[in-house]
């Protein structure tokens, strides 16, 4: 590291709070160092209030790009000059791009989950496809889903505060994405989630459910699971829930969490540096 850091070093980073737990810093260091690109990627400790001041940063030491997480994830939308389609229709962003001043906001959570299915042989264009969720992870879903051609998004939530966003991501996809039908429909509602279950392609899961400390819990009953249903999970840990592990039994497409997640970092580097990331080489260099 101390040979590669010099008076040229362009600076990327991930603000938010907290960070200190986020392997990007390793993964995005690595793939500059294996690529032989001269910037350095670190962590900011910083709250929503300090965002505007973070903006100044940015431009003042002539930033490429990097990430937001949480809580800033929302206030970074308003704070850059240009939005993705997805970031602007949902009004969150995670990436940053500073192309000669001009800082474009991404949000590449939908899209990594995208890029992941197609890795695994399940493209999603003209698709019914059931998610459960109606949180972050499940948003950037469900609008990515419409932007790439999804003919049906059928929304399953319980009714807790996610619920009216569920309502508010039909709103906007009607008149963003007026060919993809968006459906909202409470989750407790069994009857209608197993007729959705029955005639879509894709189910996937993208609440907390699933995730450490619920592993032992899944949403949907294994009965409904067919060879020809593909099942995704967007939990990582565990690395298989049990829904997944029961999509598997039953023969169906099972993928999980980690691709995503991995799709992701990803997609982010395409947009950093314009070069696919050196992924098959970081999972080496981690074991
Ligand atoms: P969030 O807090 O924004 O949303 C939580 C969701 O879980 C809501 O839809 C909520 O209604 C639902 N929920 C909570 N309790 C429930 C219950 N008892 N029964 C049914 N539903 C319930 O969370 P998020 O950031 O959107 O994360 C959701 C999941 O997505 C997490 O498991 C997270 O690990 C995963 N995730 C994965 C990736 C990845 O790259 N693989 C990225 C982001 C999030």
């Amino acid at each position: 590291m101390e040979k590669r850091i010099s008076g040229h070093t362009g600076l990327m980073a991930l603000f938010g709070t907290p960070v200190g737990h986020s392997g990007s810093p390793a993964m995005y260091n690595f793939s500059f160092q294996h690529d032989g690109l001269d910037y350095a990627y670190m962590a900011f400790d910083v709250t929503e209030e300090e965002m505007p001041k973070v903006f100044e940063s940015i431009r003042l030491l002539n930033m490429r790009g990097g990430n937001f997480t949480m809580p800033c994830k929302n206030i970074a939308a308003q704070l850059v000059d240009k939005l993705s389609p997805a970031a602007e229709i949902i009004g969150a962003c995670n990436v940053f791009v500073n192309d000669d001043g001009v800082i474009t906001g991404h949000i590449t959570d939908g899209v990594g989950f995208v890029k992941n299915l197609e890795l695994n042989g399940a493209p999603v264009k003209d698709k019914k496809v059931v998610v459960l969720g109606a949180g972050g992870a499940a948003t950037a879903i469900q609008v990515q889903l419409a932007l790439d051609g999804a003919k049906e998004v059928n929304i399953f939530n319980i009714k807790d505060k996610f619920f009216e966003r569920a309502e508010g991501t039909k709103a906007k996809l009607a008149e963003k994405c007026p060919e993809c039908v968006v459906t909202v429909d409470d989750l407790d509602d069994k009857a209608k989630l197993e007729e959705a279950i029955k005639a879509c392609d894709i189910l996937v899961n993208a609440t907390i459910m699933g995730m450490k400390p619920h592993q032992d819990v899944t949403l949907v009953d294994k009965s409904l699971f067919r060879k020809d249903l593909v099942v995704a999970d967007t939990v990582y840990s565990p690395e298989k829930t049990k829904m997944i592990l029961e999509a598997e039994e039953a023969g169906c497409k099972a993928i999980g969490g980690v691709g995503m997640l991995q799709q992701q970092g990803a997609v982010n580097y395409g947009l950093f540096v314009g070069k696919e990331m050196p992924l098959a080489e970081y999972q080496e260099f981690q074991k």
